[in-house]
C-alpha cells in the first residue's frame, strides 16, 4: 500500500474537501483499522454549517468524524496479533484511567477525554485510523460494518433512555425530534419494553421513519401542546426525551410532562442558555436530567445490533467517500430529504 491516504477535512466555512494524509503506524496498545464505514454526526454538520459549536471553534483543517467501523489490518505493540483481519467498531473516546470519574465508570464525564473528530482533535474520517486496541469492539459475523457505524449514536439512544428510571414498561414516553440520535432512543425504550411512545417531528421523512420503527407520530406544526396533552390522555408523559435542539424544545419538554415525571434533555443547543420554565419543574417535582455522549455502552449496543436492532432503517444515504464534500452540501441543504448518512471507503 502507498503511504499516503485519503481523509475529509473542513477547510472552511461549509468546505469539506479530500486531504492526502500519512497512514498512521500504530503505537504501543494501539491497532491500525482500514476504516470502511463512516458516519456524518449532527456534530460534524454543526462544524461544517456554522464553524464550530458554542463558543469551540474549529482549527482548519481538520479531520471530521467519529462513527466508524473496519477491519484490523495491523496490531502495535502489546497488541494481540489475532485481532488482525476481526472486523470491529471504534469507541470514539480516550480518556485518562484514573481521574475520580474515570475511577467511578463515569469516563464520558472525563476532563481530559480525548474524543476522535471533536475540537480540537482529528477525527475517524480517512482511510485509515491508528487508536487503542482496549476502545474497540468486535463485530460477530452477521453485523456489517455499516450497522458497526451505527453504534456511536444508538449509544447515544441507550445512555438517553438509561438516565431516566422512568423506563418501566407500561409508562408512556415522548420524544421530542426524530433526527437519528432521536430515532435511536425510540429504538431503546423499544428494545426496553415501551410500548406507548410518542415522537414530535415537523419534517415528513424523519416521521414517517419514526412511525414505521414504532412510534405514534405527531407533527408539531399541526398540533398544539394541548392536542398533545390530550394525546398522553390529559396528565402529561412519565417521560420525555429532548432531540430536536430548538429554542424552544426544552420548555415544551417540561410543560408536557406530568407530575412527578422525568425529563432528559439530549440535543445540544446552539446557545449557551435558554429559556426554562423552572417553576414547573419545582411544582411538579420533575427529575431533569443532563446528558453527554455515554459510557459502557458499546459492547451491549454492539451486540444488540447483531440480535437484530434495526438501525440500519435509519440510514438514508450511502456515499463513497470521495464524494464526502457532495454529502455534506446535501446533508446541510437538504435536511428535509434525508435523515442519516454513511460514508463508504
Ligand atoms: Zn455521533
Ligand atoms: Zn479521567
Amino acid at each position: 500500500m502507498s503511504d499516503m491516504m485519503k481523509a475529509v477535512a473542513l477547510t472552511g466555512l461549509r468546505k469539506a474537501e479530500i486531504v492526502l494524509r500519512p497512514i498512521p503506524s500504530p503505537g504501543p496498545g494501539e491497532a491500525l483499522i482500514h476504516v470502511q464505514h463512516i458516519g456524518i454526526c449532527g456534530s460534524d454538520l454543526h462544524y461544517y454549517i456554522d464553524g464550530g459549536i458554542g463558543d469551540k471553534k474549529v482549527p482548519y483543517p481538520m479531520v471530521l468524524g467519529h462513527e466508524s467501523a473496519g477491519t484490523v489490518v495491523e496490531a502495535g505493540a502489546g497488541v494481540p496479533r489475532d485481532l488482525i483481519g476481526k472486523k470491529v467498531c471504534v469507541e470514539p473516546q480516550v480518556t485518562c484511567g484514573h481521574c475520580r470519574w474515570c475511577r467511578e465508570g463515569r469516563y464520558n464525564l472525563c476532563p481530559d477525554v480525548r474524543f476522535l473528530g471533536s475540537i480540537p482533535n482529528d477525527g475517524s474520517m480517512s482511510e485509515y485510523l491508528a487508536f487503542p486496541a482496549d476502545r474497540l469492539v468486535e463485530l460477530p459475523s452477521s453485523m456489517t460494518t455499516l450497522e458497526g457505524a451505527m453504534v456511536e449514536p444508538m449509544s447515544v439512544g441507550f445512555h438517553a433512555a438509561l438516565r431516566s428510571d422512568a423506563v418501566v414498561p407500561g409508562r408512556k414516553a415522548l420524544i421530542i425530534g426524530a433526527g437519528c440520535i432521536g430515532l435511536c432512543t425510540l429504538l431503546a425504550l423499544r428494545k426496553m419494553g415501551l410500548t406507548e411512545i410518542h415522537q414530535t417531528e415537523p419534517l415528513e421523512l424523519r416521521r414517517n421513519k419514526a412511525q414505521e420503527l414504532g412510534a405514534i407520530v405527531h407533527d408539531p406544526r399541526k398540533e398544539s401542546n394541548e392536542d398533545l396533552m390530550r394525546a398522553s390522555g390529559g396528565e402529561g408523559f412519565d417521560l420525555v426525551i429532548e432531540c430536536a435542539g430548538e429554542t424552544d424544545t426544552p420548555s415544551q419538554a417540561v410543560e408536557l410532562c406530568r407530575r412527578g415525571g422525568s425529563v432528559t434533555l439530549v440535543s445540544m443547543p446552539a446557545q449557551t442558555s435558554l429559556p426554562f420554565p423552572t417553576l414547573q419543574v419545582v411544582r411538579k417535582e420533575l427529575d431533569v436530567h443532563g446528558l453527554y455522549r455515554y459510557r459502557n455502552q458499546y459492547a451491549a449496543v454492539t451486540e444488540m445490533i447483531a440480535d437484530g436492532l434495526p438501525v440500519r432503517e435509519i440510514v438514508s444515504h450511502t456515499y463513497p467517500l470521495e464524494q464526502a464534500p457532495e454529502a455534506f452540501a446535501f446533508n446541510a441543504e437538504h435536511k428535509d430529504e434525508c435523515v442519516k448518512i454513511i460514508l463508504e471507503v
